[in-house]
């Protein structure tokens, strides 16, 4: 092969190769795990026990979809005081309102899905394994919980979605914040409670 032809493979392979979807892509923003302006609800729904629905993508939810999550909140948030008394759990201030952010998700290969490990949730604290996907995931630092947009699924939904309300709760409370040991050991450990609250209130685990 002719050397300026090997060049000029070469620049052709450059130009494609930088105009492929990979490099296209770079506007992809990396990292930003709270919804972007353009993903939030135009009216955030406010939901009795004071939590915040800021964004629901993947499948639009009925009134009745809403009314269940309604319910399940409530459900959840008296339950976590009955709880955590029967389990001795320390609450730091029981006075205090609750108040968390939600965003439902899909579950899927797009871009800002409820598994982008690689754009926006690149820097969580949990990380996925590819053969198990997250259908739930609490973040403490930005006091949001993210579930999977997939109210039709029912019990499923329901105990995902009450489960990430225990961490939610177990956060703003100061409750895994009492547990002994580590942070990765205070995260187990709430992980074991969020188990036992979703089967405390008959919604499985
Ligand atoms: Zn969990």
């Amino acid at each position: 092969m002719h050397k300026y032809n090997v060049i000029k493979i070469l620049i052709i392979l450059l130009i494609v190769i930088f105009t492929t979807p990979a490099f296209s892509q770079t506007s992809h923003i990396t990292g930003h795990i709270t919804p972007l302006e353009s993903e939030l609800l135009e009216n955030p729904i406010t939901l009795d026990c004071g939590a915040i629905i800021r964004e629901i993508r993947g499948r639009t939810f009925s009134p009745t979809d809403i009314n269940k999550i309604n319910q399940l909140c409530t459900y959840a948030h008296t339950n976590f005081f009955r709880f955590t008394n029967h389990y001795g759990l320390k609450v730091k201030e029981p006075k205090k309102s609750f108040k968390w952010n939600i965003s439902f998700l899909p579950i899927d290969s797009s871009y800002r899905n409820l598994n982008d490990f690689q754009y926006r949730f690149k820097n969580t604290f949990i990380k996925p394994d590819p053969n198990n996907l997250f259908a739930g995931y609490t973040d403490a630092n930005t006091s949001y919980a993210f579930v999977l947009s997939e109210p039709q699924r029912n019990t499923f939904f329901w105990m995902v979605f009450v489960h990430e309300l225990w961490h939610a709760h177990s956060i703003f409370y100061g409750v895994l914040d009492s547990y002994p040991g580590t942070l990765n050991q205070k995260v187990t450990q709430d992980e074991v409670y969020a188990n036992k609250f979703t089967e405390f209130l008959h919604l499985g685990s």
